[in-house]
């Protein structure tokens, strides 16, 4: 039913160009009728890997509902329907994220995003999880020196990283296969919120996604604290203690940098400071993204929505959709992206990366990581 056709050389990535409402009637029908056919399609693989039983995560890009990186519902509920269709059992799923926001375990998670309207994703019958479980605390680390040991020396000496493990939420393991919806834009510590950014952040555990925001050891805010002593029990470590004024203090040799006392610090008496560079956040990224590749290659499929961009035309807003990339490679779907604007919409580029930072760092950066390639075969699908 479709007409292929296909330039360049490399990793797979299907382009389905946006149907406008100029063209049809019931456009955003018809583009998730042909969203799912794309995925449907044997001949692209999007849903091989998915077939060896065990549950299938389905991460909607979460946004709030006035958002214009927020993906149509509708999208996540044709996958759904789709698993459900091939007797592969879909689970919705997300981690818990930034410590102190309220989103640190299941119900609090849940109920924000009740609050914010962004769990308009919801399907009957499709449960939602946090993949790293319901207190957010469940995580696997995964060592990765000896893979980082082979990266060019020069890309690893400009930054101070001295960490090579990944964190990540304990439950991905578990999945038999992944989809990853992402609407990519512009991003002020990655550059790019896409693809790679979604693998490393995306599936990070509380203290992976610390790691790319924060080179330091959490510290006391002595206004906030009131030595309830709930940290000081639930250090792991003992490296709180009550000090000589009012409030506690760390041992910062003792910390092994868990988070937990962030967490329970409720009132915000101890926190993190957001000091990373961007280029020490996208190296970090790169190796949390490097960590979920080890154990989902070949098992996710990756769905880039180029749609809702803004253009200002003589002081009047237009909206332009592009259309929805799909791929089982990061870095060839990122790089797609970023190629597909480039070229037709030049003035849309600072939306979907920020041209203040060199974004091709955290792409070429994956690429030496071996998370995928550049290089990509562009098949473009015609109506
Ligand atoms: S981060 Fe973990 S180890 Fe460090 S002080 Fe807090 S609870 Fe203790």
């Amino acid at each position: 039913m479709f007409e292929l056709r296909s330039r360049g050389k490399g990793s797979a990535v299907v382009f389905l160009p946006w149907l406008e409402e100029q063209v049809a009637a019931d456009s955003l029908g018809k583009n998730v009728f042909s969203f799912e056919e794309i995925l449907k399609f044997k001949m692209f693989h999007l849903l091989s890997g998915f077939k060896g039983g065990g549950l299938v995560g389905i991460r909607p890009y979460l946004e709030k509902a006035d958002s214009p990186n927020r993906i149509d519902p509708l999208f996540v509920k044709s996958v759904c329907k789709i698993l459900n269709e091939q007797n592969i059992e879909p689970i919705l799923c997300d981690t818990s994220f930034k410590f102190n926001d309220r989103h640190d375990n299941l119900t609090r998670h849940y109920k924000n995003l009740n609050k914010t309207g962004q769990n308009s994703f919801h399907c009957e019958s499709v449960p939602f999880a946090l993949l790293d479980g319901i207190t957010g605390e469940q995580e696997i680390c995964i060592d990765l020196k000896s893979k980082i040991e082979n990266v060019s020396p020069s890309t690893l000496t400009t930054s101070s990283l001295n960490d090579f493990n990944a964190y990540l939420a304990g439950e991905i393991s578990e999945l038999g296969g992944l989809i990853m919806l992402t609407s990519p834009h512009s991003h002020p510590q990655s550059g790019i919120n896409g693809a790679i950014k979604n693998l490393g952040f995306g599936l990070s555990s509380k203290k992976g996604k610390i790691k790319q925001y924060s080179k330091s050891k959490p510290k006391v805010n002595p206004s906030n604290c009131t030595l309830c002593g709930k940290c000081i029990v639930n250090c792991p470590t003992r490296a709180i203690s009550k000090g000589p004024n009012q409030h506690v203090i760390i041992d910062h040799d003792l910390c092994i940098d868990c988070g937990k006392c962030v967490n329970i610090a409720y009132f915000g008496g101890i926190s993190y400071d957001f000091d990373a560079s961007p280029e020490f956040s996208q190296l970090s990224t790169v190796i949390q993204a490097l960590g979920a590749w080890q154990i989902l290659q070949n098992k996710i499929t990756f769905c880039n929505f180029l749609l809702n961009f803004e253009l200002d035309q003589n002081g009047e807003k237009k909206v332009i959709n592009i259309g929805i990339l799909f791929s089982k490679d990061p870095v060839a779907i990122d790089q797609a992206t970023i190629d597909l604007i480039n070229e037709g919409h030049p003035s849309l580029i600072d939306q979907v990366m920020d041209i203040k930072l060199p974004v091709n760092n955290l792409i070429s950066l994956a690429e030496q990581l071996k998370i995928g390639q550049r290089e990509y075969e562009l098949i473009s699908v015609a109506y």
